[in-house]
């Protein structure tokens, strides 16, 4: 990684709307990001949408517009994501955007050139809604094994990849590189497909005119799969290359639905190595969302819309569900009951109690001020190590994508500081003069256990933990801190008047 870390989403198909899985994938994508910003990496998150293709060209023929009319008035329904659910990205691309013609020619260039595309002619069945060409033994029941919807026999020239030709090299770097593809149970199943052969694949459409055109030959479209996935390097300025380029590719991890990965896994670390260009380091697929035990869709009515989620309970009580609630690359069930437990329980009660009781007792006993802490006894030590551990789990926790288990691993903390308030019992020491030195340090110690649990849970809270980050002394933006330094024991100023209550996550009404 070398202190920098490129991370992408999917680019989002234009005329969709914004679901739950769209704003999970870029939730994740945003709270890695932000980690990693947070180690001092230098970060560059891209997002966008894939604008062309047949939907979009025929959904415009019936609004009577052009489909760039189409792509201009619906992508304001993902570009909105960025502030709803607080998003961070350095970019947003669209594949419509003259950069991205320039890239995807050029890319094709050279792998016509070295006769690793060619023109033939392409037989088979053809679903339009998926856009996907399909074999007599691929289907089911003689229709789409994606969508269940007919298809239609179509015959066309088109532009071949030579991928049968990428079968050994893609084994070979599968095998040099085993976290190339995670979960490991997904690299298996992709490790299996190649080693079960690979066709080569039709790479241009006659019948479609939304899209990029085949260098020298504009009556062929170029393939959308082959159009969308090279948004990853235009993102970052191929062809020209330059300091973006040479800084950021090839991309450390893109993240994706399971239902992608054979594009991102297969197809595309084989059309960067037939055009001499490195293929990414990491491919991560995530898992599909049920909603309340149901399939989502459209006609049960029960699609999560993100911009819903953010009105009701706030982008950081939505980012952290999604995050918390499911291992990242399994399924798992939404459940606005769930949502609402997850908040109240441990935002509210744990986290926000722990800092909010503190502040109170500061006030009561020091007048707001924070005081200097005096010697350590042995549960203080503990709480130092205890904090040290958790920083180191959750470190370990987010380089495997395990969102949910750095999260648990920061709420250790928080529960230790909890036990650590019961058994120290300052409202005790209080009682007794003498021991007013003593009474400082619990408290110093309390609210810097605190202030490490604000730190660590700034990538995926980010904006109550600003309000936390504040409420605690702590000077500029907390994203901007650094783990290194500002995880270290013994941050938190002395001397400091904070106030006696910070309500950062309000309980949800059930
Ligand atoms: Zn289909």
């Amino acid at each position: 990684m070398n202190g920098t870390f490129y991370i992408t989403t999917p680019i989002y198909y234009v005329n969709d709307v914004p679901h739950i899985g769209h704003a999970y994938t870029t939730v994740a994508a945003d709270a890695l990001a932000r980690y990693h910003r947070m180690k001092g990496h230098k970060v560059f998150f891209l997002t966008g949408t894939d604008e062309h293709g047949e939907k979009v060209q025929k959904t415009a023929a019936v609004q009577g517009i052009t489909p760039r009319e189409l792509a201009d008035r619906v992508v304001t329904r993902f570009q909105g994501l960025t502030p709803a659910l607080d998003i961070t990205n350095d970019d947003f691309i669209r594949t419509s955007e003259p950069r991205h013609y320039a890239s995807v020619q050029a890319l094709f260039r050279k792998s016509l050139a070295n006769g690793d595309i060619y023109l033939g002619e392409y037989e088979g069945w053809y679903c339009t809604p998926d856009e996907s060409y399909w074999t007599d033994l691929q289907l089911v029941d003689g229709k789409c094994p994606e969508c269940r919807r007919p298809v239609e026999k179509r015959k066309e020239p088109s532009y071949f990849f030579r991928l049968s030709k990428y079968q050994k090299p893609l084994l070979d770097y599968y095998e040099k590189n085993p976290k190339f593809i995670r979960p490991e149970s997904r690299r298996n199943e992709v490790v299996s497909f190649v080693a079960g052969g690979l066709n080569d694949l039709s790479l241009s459409r006659t019948s479609l005119t939304w899209g990029i055109p085949v260098p020298d030959n504009p009556g062929h479209v170029i393939y959308v799969w082959y159009d969308a996935l090279t948004n990853y390097i235009t993102g970052v300025g191929y062809p020209d290359g330059g300091p973006l380029f040479d800084t950021f590719w090839p991309a450390d991890v893109h993240l994706v639905g399971k239902d992608i990965l054979r594009f991102h896994a297969v197809f595309w670390p084989a059309f960067l190595m037939s055009a001499g260009v490195a293929p990414p380091l990491g491919v991560f697929a995530h898992g599909w969302w049920t909603v309340e035990g149901q399939k989502m869709s459209k006609s049960l009515g029960n699609v999560v819309d993100p911009y819903e989620m953010v009105r009701t309970y706030g982008a950081d009580a939505f980012r952290y569900f999604l995050l918390r609630e499911v291992p990242f690359g399994l399924d798992g069930d939404f459940s606005r009951k769930a949502l609402v437990h997850r908040v109240n329980s441990e935002l509210a009660n744990d986290f926000g109690n722990l800092i909010n009781r503190t502040l109170g007792m500061l006030g009561k006993y020091f007048g707001g001020t924070v005081p200097s802490p005096g010697a350590a006894e042995g549960a203080d030590l503990a709480l130092v190590s205890r904090s040290r551990e958790v920083m180191a789990a959750v470190d370990a926790a987010m380089e495997e994508l395990e969102f949910h288990k750095a999260l648990a691993a920061s709420w250790e903390l928080v529960k230790a500081a909890n036990k650590y308030v019961d058994t120290s019992a300052p409202w005790a020491l209080a009682k007794d003069p003498a021991r007013r030195e003593r009474l400082g340090t619990v408290l110093y110690n309390i609210l810097e256990a605190a202030r490490i649990c604000v730190l660590l849970s700034a990538p995926f809270i980010p904006a109550a933990a600003q309000k936390m980050w504040e409420a605690l002394g702590c000077d500029g933006r907390v994203d901007a801190a650094r783990l290194g330094a500002a995880g270290a024991w013994g941050g938190l100023k002395a001397g400091v008047a904070l106030p006696k209550s910070a309500v950062a996550f309000p309980r949800i009404e059930e």
